[in-house]
């Protein structure tokens, strides 16, 4: 039985051997490949919800004068 763990870069889908320093990228070109990509997510800034929700208070007074 012959265990061959082999990764495929994300980035040009070449194989990629386990233990490798730039694991799971082939080179560490792919690996800056990625970075940029997710740094590039960063840009997208979600804006955050507001959790503080104000219930309008139904408040009946007889005010009969
Ligand atoms: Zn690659």
């Amino acid at each position: 039985m012959s265990r061959s763990r082999l990764l495929k870069c994300p980035i040009c889908k070449k194989e990629v051997r386990f233990g490798d320093p730039f694991m799971p990228f082939c080179s560490e070109r792919c690996k800056i490949i990625d970075l940029g990509n997710w740094a590039a997510e960063k840009y997208v800034i979600s804006t955050p919800i507001a959790s503080e929700e104000e219930q309008p208070k139904t408040e009946k007074e007889n005010d009969a004068g």
